[in-house]
Protein backbone atom coordinates (compact mmCIF):
# COMPACT_ATOMS: atom_id res chain seq x y z
CA UNK A 1 0.00 0.00 0.00
CA UNK A 2 1.51 3.45 -0.57
CA UNK A 3 1.70 6.32 1.34
CA UNK A 4 -0.97 8.35 2.34
CA UNK A 5 -1.33 11.33 0.41
CA UNK A 6 -2.62 14.96 1.03
CA UNK A 7 -3.60 15.21 -2.97
CA UNK A 8 -5.46 11.60 -1.83
CA UNK A 9 -7.06 13.25 1.46
CA UNK A 10 -8.02 16.41 -0.20
CA UNK A 11 -10.02 14.11 -3.02
CA UNK A 12 -11.91 12.21 -0.35
CA UNK A 13 -12.68 15.81 1.78
CA UNK A 14 -13.97 16.87 -1.94
CA UNK A 15 -16.06 13.59 -2.45
CA UNK A 16 -17.67 13.77 1.48
CA UNK A 17 -19.17 17.33 0.65
CA UNK A 18 -15.98 19.63 1.76
CA UNK A 19 -15.71 22.48 0.03
CA UNK A 20 -11.87 22.63 0.75
CA UNK A 21 -8.91 21.05 2.79
CA UNK A 22 -5.68 21.98 3.26
CA UNK A 23 -3.12 20.76 5.10
CA UNK A 24 -0.97 22.51 7.86
CA UNK A 25 1.87 21.76 9.84
CA UNK A 26 1.31 21.28 13.86
CA UNK A 27 3.72 24.04 14.66
CA UNK A 28 3.63 27.02 17.42
CA UNK A 29 2.24 29.41 14.87
CA UNK A 30 2.78 32.94 15.70
CA UNK A 31 -0.69 33.99 16.08
CA UNK A 32 -1.84 31.38 18.59
CA UNK A 33 0.06 33.32 21.05
CA UNK A 34 -2.66 36.58 20.77
CA UNK A 35 -5.38 34.25 22.36
CA UNK A 36 -3.73 34.80 26.00
CA UNK A 37 -3.63 38.51 25.40
CA UNK A 38 -7.28 38.56 24.18
CA UNK A 39 -8.83 36.36 27.19
CA UNK A 40 -6.80 38.45 29.63
CA UNK A 41 -8.28 41.57 28.42
CA UNK A 42 -11.67 39.92 29.26
CA UNK A 43 -13.07 39.72 26.04
CA UNK A 44 -14.09 35.95 26.01
CA UNK A 45 -16.82 37.45 28.85
CA UNK A 46 -18.63 34.83 30.40
CA UNK A 47 -17.12 31.90 28.11
CA UNK A 48 -15.46 30.53 31.28
CA UNK A 49 -14.65 27.63 28.96
CA UNK A 50 -11.80 29.61 26.78
CA UNK A 51 -10.12 30.36 29.76
CA UNK A 52 -10.15 26.51 31.48
CA UNK A 53 -9.16 25.18 27.83
CA UNK A 54 -6.53 28.23 27.52
CA UNK A 55 -3.34 25.53 27.55
CA UNK A 56 -4.81 23.13 25.47
CA UNK A 57 -5.37 25.83 22.69
CA UNK A 58 -1.93 27.76 22.57
CA UNK A 59 -0.97 24.21 20.44
CA UNK A 60 -2.58 21.02 19.33
CA UNK A 61 0.71 19.28 20.18
CA UNK A 62 -1.03 19.87 23.87
CA UNK A 63 -4.19 17.58 22.52
CA UNK A 64 -2.33 15.33 20.79
CA UNK A 65 1.65 15.46 21.48
CA UNK A 66 2.10 13.41 18.30
CA UNK A 67 0.59 15.55 15.89
CA UNK A 68 2.36 16.42 13.05
CA UNK A 69 -0.19 18.08 11.01
CA UNK A 70 -3.96 19.63 10.86
CA UNK A 71 -6.17 18.46 8.18
CA UNK A 72 -8.22 22.05 7.69
CA UNK A 73 -11.61 21.87 6.08
CA UNK A 74 -13.74 24.86 5.05
CA UNK A 75 -17.99 23.93 4.11
CA UNK A 76 -19.85 26.14 3.10
CA UNK A 77 -23.39 27.18 4.55
CA UNK A 78 -24.51 30.34 2.77
CA UNK A 79 -28.01 29.49 0.89
CA UNK A 80 -29.86 31.11 -1.93
CA UNK A 81 -32.06 32.69 0.02
CA UNK A 82 -32.13 37.21 0.15
CA UNK A 83 -31.36 37.00 3.47
CA UNK A 84 -29.51 40.84 3.39
CA UNK A 85 -32.87 43.07 1.83
CA UNK A 86 -34.92 40.75 4.74
CA UNK A 87 -33.27 41.53 7.93
CA UNK A 88 -33.32 44.90 6.95
CA UNK A 89 -37.03 44.89 8.24
CA UNK A 90 -36.84 45.53 11.55
CA UNK A 91 -40.68 43.57 11.77
CA UNK A 92 -38.41 40.73 11.16
CA UNK A 93 -36.09 38.07 13.22
CA UNK A 94 -32.64 37.95 11.90
CA UNK A 95 -31.20 34.72 12.63
CA UNK A 96 -27.65 33.97 11.72
CA UNK A 97 -26.86 32.01 8.76
CA UNK A 98 -24.75 29.01 10.25
CA UNK A 99 -27.92 28.58 12.15
CA UNK A 100 -30.72 28.26 9.43
CA UNK A 101 -29.79 24.45 8.59
CA UNK A 102 -29.11 21.69 10.82
CA UNK A 103 -26.48 21.84 13.54
CA UNK A 104 -23.46 21.68 11.64
CA UNK A 105 -22.02 20.41 15.05
CA UNK A 106 -23.61 16.54 14.08
CA UNK A 107 -23.63 16.96 10.36
CA UNK A 108 -19.73 17.75 9.85
CA UNK A 109 -18.59 15.24 13.08
CA UNK A 110 -20.47 12.92 10.57
CA UNK A 111 -18.51 13.46 7.40
CA UNK A 112 -15.12 14.34 9.52
CA UNK A 113 -15.68 10.53 10.61
CA UNK A 114 -16.04 8.91 7.56
CA UNK A 115 -12.52 10.95 6.51
CA UNK A 116 -11.02 9.59 9.21
CA UNK A 117 -12.13 6.06 8.81
CA UNK A 118 -11.01 6.39 5.01
CA UNK A 119 -7.53 7.82 5.96
CA UNK A 120 -7.43 5.07 8.20
CA UNK A 121 -8.14 2.13 5.95
CA UNK A 122 -6.04 4.12 3.28
CA UNK A 123 -2.90 4.71 5.15
CA UNK A 124 -0.36 1.54 5.07
CA UNK A 125 1.15 2.98 8.69
CA UNK A 126 -1.02 3.29 11.89
CA UNK A 127 -1.58 6.89 13.39
CA UNK A 128 -3.28 9.13 16.05
CA UNK A 129 -6.01 12.05 15.06
CA UNK A 130 -8.44 14.12 16.25
CA UNK A 131 -10.76 15.21 14.93
CA UNK A 132 -12.77 18.26 16.30
CA UNK A 133 -15.62 19.91 14.64
CA UNK A 134 -16.03 24.20 16.36
CA UNK A 135 -15.89 22.51 19.95
CA UNK A 136 -12.39 21.58 20.57
CA UNK A 137 -9.78 23.03 22.36
CA UNK A 138 -8.02 23.75 19.13
CA UNK A 139 -7.84 27.66 17.31
CA UNK A 140 -8.77 26.59 14.18
CA UNK A 141 -8.83 29.45 12.37
CA UNK A 142 -5.24 29.77 12.63
CA UNK A 143 -4.58 26.56 12.07
CA UNK A 144 -7.29 27.05 8.98
CA UNK A 145 -5.05 30.01 7.83
CA UNK A 146 -2.03 27.86 7.87
CA UNK A 147 -3.40 25.31 5.83
CA UNK A 148 -4.19 27.98 2.88
CA UNK A 149 -8.01 27.53 3.18
CA UNK A 150 -8.23 31.38 3.88
CA UNK A 151 -6.83 34.80 5.48
CA UNK A 152 -8.12 35.91 9.02
CA UNK A 153 -9.72 38.53 8.04
CA UNK A 154 -10.33 42.25 10.03
CA UNK A 155 -13.84 40.82 11.15
CA UNK A 156 -12.02 37.85 12.64
CA UNK A 157 -13.62 35.49 10.27
CA UNK A 158 -11.49 33.04 7.36
CA UNK A 159 -12.17 34.47 4.21
CA UNK A 160 -11.52 32.38 1.19
CA UNK A 161 -11.06 34.00 -1.79
CA UNK A 162 -13.36 31.80 -4.16
CA UNK A 163 -15.77 30.73 -1.47
CA UNK A 164 -16.07 34.12 0.89
CA UNK A 165 -16.26 33.47 4.43
CA UNK A 166 -19.78 32.10 4.96
CA UNK A 167 -18.06 28.19 5.76
CA UNK A 168 -17.97 26.30 8.40
CA UNK A 169 -14.49 24.85 9.46
CA UNK A 170 -13.50 21.48 11.17
CA UNK A 171 -10.27 19.76 11.18
CA UNK A 172 -8.85 16.55 11.93
CA UNK A 173 -5.27 16.23 13.89
CA UNK A 174 -3.00 13.65 13.00
CA UNK A 175 0.74 12.31 13.42
CA UNK A 176 0.94 11.57 10.07
CA UNK A 177 4.07 13.49 8.29
CA UNK A 178 2.03 14.88 5.49
CA UNK A 179 2.55 17.47 1.98
CA UNK A 180 1.97 21.03 3.96
CA UNK A 181 -0.12 23.94 1.92
CA UNK A 182 1.31 27.76 1.95
CA UNK A 183 -0.54 30.36 4.35
CA UNK A 184 -3.31 32.22 3.02
CA UNK A 185 -1.95 35.52 2.76
CA UNK A 186 -3.96 38.84 4.06
CA UNK A 187 -5.94 40.03 1.20
CA UNK A 188 -8.47 42.79 3.30
CA UNK A 189 -5.71 45.61 2.43
CA UNK A 190 -7.01 48.90 3.34
CA UNK A 191 -10.71 48.30 3.60
CA UNK A 192 -12.47 49.13 7.22
CA UNK A 193 -16.18 47.98 6.05
CA UNK A 194 -16.64 45.64 8.76
CA UNK A 195 -15.18 47.66 11.81
CA UNK A 196 -17.67 50.59 10.56
CA UNK A 197 -20.74 48.82 10.18
CA UNK A 198 -20.90 46.45 13.52
CA UNK A 199 -23.93 47.91 15.21
CA UNK A 200 -21.95 47.65 18.89
CA UNK A 201 -18.17 48.51 18.02
CA UNK A 202 -17.18 44.92 18.57
CA UNK A 203 -14.44 44.82 16.54
CA UNK A 204 -12.16 46.89 18.91
CA UNK A 205 -9.40 47.00 16.33
CA UNK A 206 -8.68 45.02 13.08
CA UNK A 207 -9.12 41.31 14.05
CA UNK A 208 -9.88 42.10 17.81
CA UNK A 209 -12.98 40.93 18.71
CA UNK A 210 -14.11 41.87 22.46
CA UNK A 211 -16.85 39.03 22.39
CA UNK A 212 -18.80 40.94 25.40
CA UNK A 213 -20.01 44.05 23.01
CA UNK A 214 -20.76 41.43 20.33
CA UNK A 215 -24.46 40.68 19.18
CA UNK A 216 -23.26 37.17 18.42
CA UNK A 217 -22.49 36.53 21.87
CA UNK A 218 -25.08 38.75 23.39
CA UNK A 219 -28.02 36.47 22.08
CA UNK A 220 -25.90 33.16 22.22
CA UNK A 221 -23.82 32.86 24.72
CA UNK A 222 -24.83 35.58 27.51
CA UNK A 223 -27.47 34.06 30.43
CA UNK A 224 -28.91 36.77 31.97
CA UNK A 225 -29.99 40.20 30.66
CA UNK A 226 -28.63 41.78 27.91
CA UNK A 227 -26.94 45.03 28.91
CA UNK A 228 -28.97 47.87 28.23
CA UNK A 229 -26.43 49.94 26.56
CA UNK A 230 -26.19 47.32 24.34
CA UNK A 231 -29.70 46.80 23.55
CA UNK A 232 -30.43 48.85 20.67
CA UNK A 233 -27.28 47.20 18.64
CA UNK A 234 -29.22 44.12 18.91
CA UNK A 235 -31.32 45.36 16.11
CA UNK A 236 -33.66 42.75 14.78
CA UNK A 237 -31.46 39.97 15.80
CA UNK A 238 -33.20 36.76 17.66
CA UNK A 239 -29.91 34.85 17.22
CA UNK A 240 -26.88 35.73 16.12
CA UNK A 241 -25.47 38.27 13.76
CA UNK A 242 -23.75 38.79 10.37
CA UNK A 243 -23.32 41.76 9.96
CA UNK A 244 -19.31 42.24 9.48
CA UNK A 245 -19.99 39.51 7.17
CA UNK A 246 -22.91 40.78 5.16
CA UNK A 247 -20.80 44.34 4.52
CA UNK A 248 -17.35 42.75 3.60
CA UNK A 249 -16.96 42.75 -0.44
CA UNK A 250 -15.27 38.81 -0.16
CA UNK A 251 -18.91 37.85 0.06
CA UNK A 252 -20.22 40.50 -2.25
CA UNK A 253 -21.02 37.28 -4.74
CA UNK A 254 -20.29 34.49 -2.13
CA UNK A 255 -20.28 30.70 -3.22
CA UNK A 256 -23.88 28.82 -2.75
CA UNK A 257 -24.29 25.27 -1.02
CA UNK A 258 -27.65 23.49 -2.30
CA UNK A 259 -26.85 21.08 0.63
CA UNK A 260 -30.46 20.35 1.61
CA UNK A 261 -28.44 20.27 6.17
CA UNK A 262 -28.39 23.96 5.31
CA UNK A 263 -31.42 25.27 3.83
CA UNK A 264 -33.39 27.64 6.02
CA UNK A 265 -35.96 25.83 8.12
CA UNK A 266 -39.55 27.32 7.61
CA UNK A 267 -39.94 28.20 11.15
CA UNK A 268 -36.96 31.02 10.85
CA UNK A 269 -37.61 31.53 7.42
CA UNK A 270 -38.56 35.56 7.69
CA UNK A 271 -40.47 34.91 10.30
CA UNK A 272 -41.77 38.17 12.38
CA UNK A 273 -40.70 39.02 15.74
CA UNK A 274 -44.64 39.17 16.64
CA UNK A 275 -45.34 36.05 15.73
CA UNK A 276 -42.64 34.49 16.94
CA UNK A 277 -42.96 35.67 20.40
CA UNK A 278 -46.37 34.61 20.85
CA UNK A 279 -45.06 31.03 20.59
CA UNK A 280 -45.67 28.63 23.55
CA UNK A 281 -42.14 27.16 24.64
CA UNK A 282 -42.46 23.76 23.45
CA UNK A 283 -43.31 25.37 19.63
CA UNK A 284 -40.13 27.54 19.86
CA UNK A 285 -38.30 24.07 21.49
CA UNK A 286 -39.83 22.26 18.55
CA UNK A 287 -38.52 24.57 16.13
CA UNK A 288 -35.08 25.00 17.51
CA UNK A 289 -34.14 20.99 17.34
CA UNK A 290 -31.68 19.30 15.58
CA UNK A 291 -30.38 23.19 15.27
CA UNK A 292 -27.25 24.95 16.21
CA UNK A 293 -30.13 28.11 17.68
CA UNK A 294 -30.55 25.21 20.82
CA UNK A 295 -27.65 27.02 22.30
CA UNK A 296 -29.74 29.93 23.34
CA UNK A 297 -32.05 27.85 24.75
CA UNK A 298 -35.88 28.86 24.93
CA UNK A 299 -35.21 31.48 27.71
CA UNK A 300 -32.53 32.90 25.35
CA UNK A 301 -34.04 33.16 22.75
CA UNK A 302 -37.53 34.99 24.36
CA UNK A 303 -35.02 37.34 26.19
CA UNK A 304 -33.52 38.21 22.75
CA UNK A 305 -36.90 38.60 20.58
CA UNK A 306 -38.17 40.85 23.58
CA UNK A 307 -34.93 42.98 22.87
CA UNK A 308 -36.25 43.08 19.68
CA UNK A 309 -39.71 43.93 20.10
CA UNK A 310 -38.38 46.64 22.05
CA UNK A 311 -36.19 48.01 19.05
CA UNK A 312 -38.68 47.40 16.38
CA UNK A 313 -41.35 50.07 18.26
CA UNK A 314 -38.25 52.42 18.30
CA UNK A 315 -37.57 51.86 14.99
CA UNK A 316 -38.59 54.60 12.37
CA UNK A 317 -38.93 51.97 9.55
CA UNK A 318 -41.35 49.57 11.34
S1 LIG B 1 -21.05 39.54 14.59
FE1 LIG B 1 -22.16 41.50 14.57
S2 LIG B 1 -21.81 42.39 16.60
FE2 LIG B 1 -20.29 40.74 16.33
S3 LIG B 1 -18.50 41.76 15.50
FE3 LIG B 1 -19.68 41.10 13.73
S4 LIG B 1 -21.01 42.86 13.23
FE4 LIG B 1 -20.21 43.17 15.29
S1 LIG C 1 -15.05 43.89 5.38
FE1 LIG C 1 -13.07 44.51 4.58
S2 LIG C 1 -11.72 44.62 6.36
FE2 LIG C 1 -13.54 43.49 6.98
S3 LIG C 1 -12.99 41.35 6.67
FE3 LIG C 1 -13.97 42.03 4.77
S4 LIG C 1 -12.27 42.73 3.46
FE4 LIG C 1 -11.50 42.57 5.55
Amino acid sequence: MDRLTSAAIKAKARELGFDACGVAPAAAHPELRFFDEWLARGYAGEMTYLHRSADRRADVRRILPSARTVIATATVYNTNRPYSTECADPERAHVARYAWGDDYHDVLAERLDALLAWMRDASPDPFDARAYVDTGPVQERVYAQHAGIGWIGKNTCVINPDLGSWVFLAEIICSLSLDTDAPAFDRCGTCTLCLEACPTQALVAPGVLDSTRCVSYLTIELRGAIPDALRPGIGSHAFGCDVCQEVCPWNATPAISGDPAWQPRRAWDGADLVSLSRKSDEELREAMAGSAMRRAKVEGLRRNLAVALDNMKESPLA
